[in-house]
């Protein structure tokens, strides 16, 4: 059994400034604690919180991080409380315990790789201080490692945890012997029998393995040595679940396997490592295609090492890895190796600077800011981008994009969650839809069928996919409700011949319309231009009637509708200047917003029931209307129609010069329809005049005489 002492002088001879001190009070407070309680093997729980601390000074960590390793239970299974921690040992340890004890409140119960990935994510979003991570590995890897007293499907579910997301998070932070340890012990529990048979394999071929070891590290070595390159040769069986999942993933047989050992190089210096290997090669001939140097190119997690595969002895594969004493300790221990201490001192930062550059960042974050939530939030950003991590009722973790609401959850769920979504619960309690999703919040979305998605809600959201919905679906709406309008519109019009919209629908009686324009698929496609206004009544009449019934004309029926109304008034009102998409007769407005006159570049958006209203290309508010509805206008050449605008001049405020505007605009063809003018203070006076013009040339033409008159001060046209 480990004791106090043990890990102490661990302690020392990597740290020998260490405060063993708060060592040692953290674990009188940490046995009172769990005084009493006992383990699922019968031992006293106090075993637990002392290897955990043993491990984390095997990964030589600071007195912070092994003094937190064995109170890490104690605010979760005992009576002792954050603020008493944080009084007895500092602000530092009571973080990390706290972190692990928030870590392992998180409930995991997913089974896909997906929702594995952002379950790993979240740990880490969750965490703001590295160390809670490595205080939590070390308690899980001693967990597994006496996972033995534990029931059978407890065993099952925690050794999934572990595959799931610590195993990988280890790799992820470097720690290679804590992450093959781990996958050894999870295969034990996940698939015992193939992980019995292959422990028997292995043991049944052990001796002509290590002899083969022995073999390949002697000719190493006396390369080496002939060639005076100071390093150490190791060779080692490599672990069971790295051939186990070998033999699963090539669908071979335990006997075709040849890379079962492999070897390590571990030299002084990065010339020494490509000396190295080449008198590997030299000695034995290389498998093409296995040489890979991560050292001039390193993983994202700053593994380095050269890595190669011979035919070495009789034939036999071997793989050889090649690397520095410095690259080794980051290789084993990854993220650990930066909180180490070199000579008593702290290098922490020292070390930061040459290594993992996202963990440099973190570190400096954290030495930066005083607010951890502050700093919560830039560890997110700095380690996964724009990402925030919540959960569905089940426990199931999203990733969605930062600042995401409520309504982009629902849409991540389901597109029908996200159409009838009406309300949300964040942590039980009710927010409003606008409400920005933080890491860690368990979000509940409340249905009704009645709810639809409203334009309000492209406000806020921020995911593609809930604005691509909630697009599509006023889209959808939107036809609906043109289809709708448009089969009313036909109908009534079809009444006054006798005729019955129902009957032509069900005989596709609205093909002959549908062959005019290749946009229109479906009957349905028809109606809608017709509520749309880009189809008049009259235009569809004359497609699918006969020529006598026609000719007959209506029958003198009821008193017509607003729209029969409105869509007559289209056929009389032909001569307005504009022709859209071919067509001469439609009901065509000017927006009042940008009153464009002939010349202007133009363009039409369609209003239900109200036909087509003409924008100037450069209106603000032409553009913020649905493009969806946006049809092709243009000036028609032939009309001789003429635009009303509104001019404003300022001038000086003396006499004459209002007569000498209006012999102006005479002069050049321009009519005054109205004029009103009104001294200010200052002297000034302002002149409104309304006119009628041609077009847009005349207008620029008259405008530029008025600028070159005396007395004048601005010139512009303006809105009525
Ligand atoms: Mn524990």
């Amino acid at each position: 059994m480990l004791r106090l002492n043990d890990i102490l002088q661990k302690v020392q001879t990597y740290h020998p400034d260490a405060d063993v001190d708060l060592i040692k009070k953290a674990y009188v407070y940490s046995a009172r604690a769990h005084q009493g309680q006992v383990r699922k093997s019968g031992e006293p729980y106090l075993i637990h919180p002392l290897e955990v601390s043993g491990l984390l000074a095997d990964m030589r960590l600071d007195e912070y991080t092994i003094s937190a390793g064995i109170l890490h239970d104690t605010i979760e299974d005992t009576v002792a409380t954050e603020d008493e921690i944080r009084q007895l040992f500092g602000v530092e340890v009571c973080d990390i315990v706290s972190g692990v004890t928030k870590l392992s409140k998180i409930p995991y119960n997913t089974t896909h790789e997906k929702a594995a990935e952002n379950f790993r994510r979240l740990v880490v979003a969750m965490t703001k201080d590295i160390r809670v991570i490595l205080v939590k590995l070390a308690d899980r890897l001693h967990n597994m490692r006496t996972l033995e007293h534990m029931k059978a499907e407890k065993q099952e579910r925690i050794a999934q945890e572990t595959m799931d997301i610590y195993a990988p998070l280890a790799n992820r932070l470097g720690i290679h012997w804590m992450k093959a340890e781990l996958q050894d012990l999870c295969l034990r529990y996940l698939h015992p029998k193939d992980e019995r048979e292959l422990r028997e394999k292995l043991g049944l071929t052990e001796q002509a393995r290590t002899s083969y070891i022995d073999e390949v590290k002697s000719v190493l070595r006396k390369k080496m040595d002939e060639n005076e390159i100071p390093c150490e040769v190791q060779g080692r069986v490599k672990h069971l679940y790295s051939i186990w999942r070998k033999l699963k993933d090539q669908g071979i047989n335990f006997e075709e396997l040849y890379d079962i050992v492999a070897f390590r190089i571990v030299t002084d210096s990065i010339p020494h490592c490509y000396e190295a290997f080449g008198h590997c090669h030299a000695t034995w001939r290389p498998v093409p295609g296995r040489f890979k140097d991560f050292i001039a190119m390193p993983k994202p997690n700053g593994y380095q090492s050269l890595h190669t595969t011979v035919l070495g002895p009789g034939g036999q594969r071997a793989e050889i890895q090649i690397r520095t004493h410095e690259m080794h300790k980051v290789a084993e221990n990854g993220i650990a190796a930066h909180w180490t201490y070199k000579e008593g001192k702290n290098n922490v930062q020292e070390k930061g600077r040459e290594t993992f550059s996202w963990l440099r960042q973190l570190m400096e974050h954290q030495q930066e800011l005083e607010d951890p939530t502050e700093f919560l939030s830039s560890v997110k950003v700095d380690l996964f981008g724009d990402a925030v991590y919540v959960f569905t009722p089940r426990g199931e973790v999203k990733e969605l994009t930062q600042g995401a609401t409520p309504v982009d959850f629902a849409f991540a769920i389901h597109s029908e969650v996200g159409q009838h979504c009406s309300g949300a619960k964040v942590n039980g309690r009710m927010v409003p839809l606008r409400y920005r999703l933080k890491n860690g919040d368990t979000v509940e979305i409340l249905t009704s069928p009645n709810q639809r998605p409203n334009k309000d809600w492209l406000g806020f959201v921020k995911t593609s996919k809930a604005r691509n919905r909630i697009n599509h679906y006023l889209r959808l709406e939107q036809h609906e409700r043109a289809v709708g309008l448009g089969h009313e519109i036909l109908e009534r019009e079809l009444k006054k011949y006798g005729k019955s919209l129902q009957k032509i629908l069900k005989a596709e009686g609205l093909k002959p319309v549908m062959e005019t324009r290749h946009r229109y698929h479906k009957q349905e496609d028809v109606l809608a231009a017709l509520g749309y206004g880009k189809l008049t009544a009259s235009a569809v009449l004359k497609r699918i009637l006969p020529e006598e019934v026609l000719e007959k004309g209506p029958k003198d029926v009821a008193p017509k509708s607003r729209l029969s109304q409105l869509f007559s008034a289209v056929a009389k009102k032909s001569s307005n200047g504009i022709t859209v998409q071919g067509i001469d007769d439609m009901l065509v407005r000017f927006g009042r917003c940008c009153n464009p006159v002939p010349g202007d570049p133009i363009v039409g958006f369609v209003t239900r029931g109200r036909g087509v209203t003409i924008h100037n290309m450069q209106c603000d508010k032409a553009m913020a209307l649905d493009p969806a509805r946006r049809v092709d206008v243009s000036w028609d050449q032939k009309s001789d129609v003429t635009r009303t605008v509104q001019i404003r001049v300022i001038t000086d405020d003396r006499p004459g010069i209002l007569a000498t505007i209006s012999q102006t605009f005479t002069g050049a063809g321009v009519n005054i329809l109205n004029a009103n003018c009104r001294a200010r203070k200052d002297r000034r006076a302002i002149n409104d005049f309304m006119v009628s013009v041609k077009d847009a040339s005349q207008l620029r033409s008259v405008l530029r005489s008025i600028e070159g008159l005396s007395g004048i001060h601005t010139v512009e046209r303006i809105q009525a």
